[in-house]
């Protein structure tokens, strides 16, 4: 009995130890947190392209790799005018159809391969790579997506929604390529610029 008594203070004794390792490690770190928030090295807190503050490490930003900017105050993502806009998602699917997934390559371009006459509806969103973001898997709305049937043909010319959505409806058999690019604020307000865009019947 006695034997166990001392085993137990031992082990009491021991986690008080630990307890007040934990504690000591807990205030250094804070210390030296906040050493370096003065020292203007606030690495990974507040984030040039987002304009926001973040709580822990913040890289890679998505809001650098898409080179979009964050307004801070209304949330809305925007892009330079006539830039072809990499690392989003497009996302989408024909009637009946396997989702695609794709993202936007360095020039901006997606390409898919349309096996029979169909309608597609594809949404554009930011990446939802990190969960840190503020904007992670949000819609793009207001960005122009420009192309058509490879490998020349740029004849479709279309506005995402609001809601990042864009459709094709009746397009024919074959390798189809689009390109993302940042709106003029002229097409942004050009009524003429649709979201969805429908091939002639013959
Ligand atoms: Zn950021």
């Amino acid at each position: 009995m006695k034997k166990r008594a001392v085993i137990a203070a031992f082990l009491l004794f021991t986690s008080f130890i630990v307890l007040a390792q934990v504690e000591t490690t807990t205030l250094t770190e804070i210390q030296q947190g906040a050493a370096v928030s003065k020292a203007k090295l606030p690495k990974g807190h507040y984030c040039e392209y987002c304009k926001l503050n973040y709580p822990e490490s913040h890289f890679p930003c998505i809001m650098k790799s898409i080179k979009g900017k964050l307004d801070a105050v209304t949330g809305e993502i925007n892009f330079t005018a006539g830039q072809p806009i990499s690392g989003i998602v497009v996302k989408g699917s024909k009637e009946n159809g396997d989702l695609l997934t794709l993202t936007t390559n360095e020039k901006g371009e997606i390409e898919f391969n349309n096996t029979a006459t169909g309608n597609y509806k594809f949404v554009v969103s930011v990446p939802s790579t990190n969960p840190n973001s503020r904007v992670a898997g949000s819609p793009i709305g207001g960005i122009v997506v420009k192309g058509g049937k490879k490998p020349k043909d740029s004849s479709i010319t279309l506005i995402t929604t609001e809601n990042g959505q864009i459709e094709l409806q009746n397009i024919p058999a074959g390798k189809y390529k689009f390109t993302a690019l940042g709106a003029s604020e002229d097409e942004k307000n050009n009524s003429l610029l649709k979201s969805v865009y429908s091939e002639k019947v013959n």
